[in-house]
């Protein structure tokens, strides 16, 4: 259902009934199916504080660890995920289940295809496709339908979203500012989320003036030129902090803010090994590698 815009002309032509003119670029649609139904919504870009996480990867314990404390700081009026939703941990419908609890966002990345056979797990390193079949295995109908209608890519307001790239969204890794520029070109709008990578990345895209700073918050990132965004890894950091990552996106004050929550990993590599993934996958958790 992710990129049915339908429900933005009733809204149009509800709000044009009452006088009012709207442009579709204002506002974002964001959808969160639950219990069998799938509902749809529309939130003013202005008003929205947009909770951004990338490769949850089947760790609910630090995906529960990421909601509380961005919940801490305020409402959340919708949660944008950049793919990885599963593969790698124990417990990917849990985190499909909670996620679909909040108004969503989702783009498919390269486990989340792998695991239903979009993509040829060839592809993966050995522990990785061995995780991919695990969750195979584990995957309830439901959480298999729920991945098998992501995008691979989405527009909300000035943001693209992606899991790779905007030129490759499923496999390119984008490392570094000069790496990210060259990928301007493919992104029509004004900023790019991306994930993938498993380690946080705010590049500029050109030196441009998007608008004049009207930013709040002297921790945050003001987004005032182009940018691509990695928020880094819920659930399986590589950067040498195992602590949970995240961001928090205000488009109306133009910030983006990074955020990083400890979770307990013991109890999370406990897990893993209990449940017959690889002991890599359990190891690595607790140096964020
Ligand atoms: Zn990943």
């Amino acid at each position: 259902m992710c990129g049915s815009y339908g429900i933005f002309d009733e809204f149009y032509e509800a709000e044009l009934a009452k006088g009012r003119q709207i442009h579709r670029r204002d506002y974002i649609i964001v959808t969160w199916p639950l219990k069998g139904n799938v509902y749809r919504g529309i939130v003013p870009e202005s008003m929205a504080r947009i909770l951004v996480v990338a490769d949850v990867h089947a760790n609910l314990c630090a995906l529960r660890a990421v909601l509380e404390d961005a919940l801490c700081n305020g409402a959340i009026d919708a949660v944008w995920v950049l793919g990885d939703v599963v593969g790698y941990g124990p417990e990917p419908n849990e985190c499909i289940t909670l996620l679909n609890e909040h108004p969503l966002i989702c783009v498919a990345g390269n486990h989340d295809l792998g695991v239903i056979g979009y993509v040829r797990l060839e592809r993966f390193n050995v522990d990785a496709a061995r995780a991919c079949l695990w969750t195979r295995r584990h995957l309830s109908a439901c959480s298999s339908r729920f991945l098998a209608g992501l995008p691979l890519r989405r527009s909300a307001g000035s943001f693209l979203l992606v899991h790779g790239s905007p030129r490759d969204p499923t496999w390119e890794y984008v490392t570094s500012e000069s790496h990210a520029r060259l990928l301007a070109p493919w992104c029509e709008q004004d900023h790019c989320l991306v994930g993938h990578t498993h380690r946080p990345l705010a590049a500029r895209l050109e030196t441009r003036t998007l608008r004049p700073g009207v930013g709040t918050s002297a921790r945050a990132l003001q987004l005032r030129e182009r940018y691509m965004i990695n928020p880094g890894s819920v659930g399986q950091p590589r950067d040498g902090d195992p602590r949970a990552a995240y961001v928090i996106l205000n488009p109306e004050a133009a910030t983006a803010s990074f955020h990083r929550v400890s979770y307990d990993v013991g109890s999370v590599a406990e897990a893993v090994e209990r449940s017959g993934l690889p002991l890599s996958l359990a190891r690595r958790l607790h140096v964020g590698y």
